[in-house]
């Protein structure tokens, strides 16, 4: 079983949002889908709640590991393997910035569907949504090189 799917399957209320998924936050007594979970390159993770619970402490709630989530983090740490992550990455720039670009739209869209439905966004959903739009300019800026 994939990563993506042994977090989707511990979670109430799931549902396809843009390129990723919503469903209720189990790490705080959620009621309006406050989670965010997005899977970027087919690998990675990102888990996102609105309410500012910490991703160690969505994966805890759910009886996991960050290390059962991102495997990455447990990666080869030797010099050269970490050489050649930070060439790949330095290569990839443009591609870390549309992967940047797709969360972050993410980001803005599940503000956009929960603003639709009625709620009132808190202060600091407000806030996130400000960084998106921050991180989306300067992936812009990425991009127009
Ligand atoms: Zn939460």
């Amino acid at each position: 079983m994939s990563a993506i799917d042994t977090l989707l399957v511990r979670l109430d209320k799931v549902r396809r949002c843009g390129r990723g998924w919503i469903a209720l936050c189990p790490a705080h007594k959620d009621r309006s889908a406050s989670l965010s979970v997005t899977e970027t390159d087919g690998q990675k993770l990102l888990v996102h709640c609105f309410a500012g619970c910490t991703a160690a402490d969505i994966v805890a709630a759910v009886g996991l590991t960050l290390g059962d989530l991102f495997p990455e983090r447990i990666a080869d740490q030797s010099p050269l393997a970490r050489a050649q992550r930070r060439e790949a990455a330095r290569q990839s720039g443009l591609t870390a910035a549309l992967g940047e670009l797709s969360r972050e739209s993410t980001i803005v869209e599940i503000a956009a569907e929960s603003i639709r439905r009625g709620s009132k966004l808190e202060p600091e959903d407000v806030e996130r949504v400000h960084v998106a739009a921050q991180r989306i300019q300067d992936a812009r800026k990425v991009l127009s090189l």
